[in-house]
């Protein structure tokens, strides 16, 4: 049975990195950048005013005070966007506000508040030092500076600044297209009745939620029932138009279990099956020339935990990204842990605001009330216990 980072890493090294595509920055988030991004300009361009205000020459304010104002002559106003074409003597200032750029010959600002209009003279109550409440140029970002780097995955933040650099289209990978099947007798379509021995089908919609977490699209199928036939044709269909497959369930021992069988019998290449996880053992990787398959258990919490730690990684790999594992955030436990088996345990957990961890509840591989409320997963080791108290890393995942 493989280690989990020895299964990783074979996954891993059979994954093709997907082509990319200029893509509208608005519709970059969660996408992964496929070149660095050097910026083209200085932010702020100028230096700029940081406040509403009037921009002066600061030391004609050296010796103000509030009951001995300097008095300036204000020649005008500057918003934020105009442009301007004042001569400035060291005795006059130009009523500026956020953004605006310093007028030509001041070289401070002084707040709004600090002033008192009095015609077309202001009186300034408090002194200000060169570059005072001014925004110089550069001092976010300098040109030539690298602001994102090739393989990021690309949040809010980049594209704020991506788009203060006036980028309309980035370069990023073309999303993975992952088809979903789900196999067994026993699934029923939400809406429909259920007879004795049904369930609600979950999986398919759950492991779809993970799918577009990581960056991905999603081609659900229908539904296989228990059988070679069914099951190959079913695959068929979902490798004809996708990147790789994801199957839930027939994975295990049991005589109702197709789908290693008849992935053989399309031409695939089973590269390992079993991974010593739990929960998870059962885990399917195998190789249909470029494209991969991922066969998953069928108990909910175990097609959740593989797909975390050994799907996650290859379609974050397939988009180019920088970083594949899980993050580890630290945390403290608020009680014991034991891994009595022989296998890593990856118990649900929460953490709390505070960084307490805790279990998040039942932890057989087919308890859904947990993983519901769970936020991170906790790997402990086999044969191990460990006390309250102990600090550990807890693996979090995106919404
Ligand atoms: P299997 O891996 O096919 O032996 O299934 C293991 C357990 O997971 C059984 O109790 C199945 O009923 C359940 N299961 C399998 N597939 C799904 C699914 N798509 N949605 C919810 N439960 C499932
Ligand atoms: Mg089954």
């Amino acid at each position: 049975m493989l280690e989990v980072e020895e299964a990783q890493a074979r996954i891993i090294s059979a994954v093709e990195i997907l082509p990319s595509e200029r893509v509208p920055l608005p519709e970059c988030g969660g996408r992964t950048l496929r070149e660095s991004i050097s910026s083209p300009l200085d932010l702020p361009r100028a230096d700029v005013s940081a406040m509403d205000g009037y921009a002066v020459t600061a030391a004609a304010t050296n010796a103000a005070s509030p009951t001995k104002p300097a008095l300036l002559r204000c020649v005008g106003e500057l918003a934020a966007g105009h442009q301007h074409g004042f001569e400035l003597g060291v005795t006059d200032c130009v009523r500026v506000f956020t953004g605006s750029w310093l007028p030509r010959g001041t070289d401070a600002v002084v707040m709004q508040e600090d002033t008192r209009e009095a015609g077309d003279l202001v009186e300034v109550c408090e002194a200000v030092k060169p570059f005072e409440n001014v925004r110089l140029k550069g001092e976010d970002v300098a040109r030539g500076q690298l602001v994102a780097r090739e393989g990021d995955r690309i949040f809010a933040g980049h594209i704020g600044l991506l788009g203060a650099l006036g980028l309309g289209r980035v370069p990023v990978s073309r999303p993975p297209v992952i088809g979903l099947v789900s196999t067994g007798d026993e699934l029923v379509e939400a809406g429909q009745p259920l007879s004795d021995g049904q369930i609600y089908e979950s999986n398919r919609a759950m492991i779809a939620a993970l799918v577009v977490s990581c960056g991905g699209r999603t081609r659900a199928l229908p539904f296989v029932r228990d059988s070679l036939d069914a099951t190959r044709a079913t695959l068929a269909g979902a490798f004809a138009e996708c990147d790789a497959v994801i199957t839930s369930g027939g994975v295990s021992v049991g005589e109702h279990d197709y789908v290693k069988a008849a992935f053989e019998e399309m031409g695939g290449r089973l590269d390992f099956w079993k991974v010593a996880m739990k929960p998870g053992k059962p885990f399917v990787f195998g190789r249909l020339e470029r494209q991969l398959l991922f066969g998953l258990p069928g108990n909910p919490v175990s097609a959740f935990v593989t797909f975390l730690l050994l799907v996650r990684p290859a379609l974050l790999k397939m988009q180019g990204a920088n970083d594949l594992a899980l993050p580890g955030h630290p945390g403290v436990l608020a009680e014991a842990v034991r891994n009595r088996g022989e296998r890593r345990h990856y118990l649900r957990v929460l953490v709390g605001a505070d960084g307490t961890v805790r279990s998040a509840g039942r932890q057989a591989s087919h308890a859904l009330s947990s993983l519901a409320v769970a936020n991170g997963l906790l790997a402990v080791p086999p044969e191990t216990s460990w006390e309250a108290g102990r600090t550990v890393s807890v693996l979090r995942w995106e919404l």
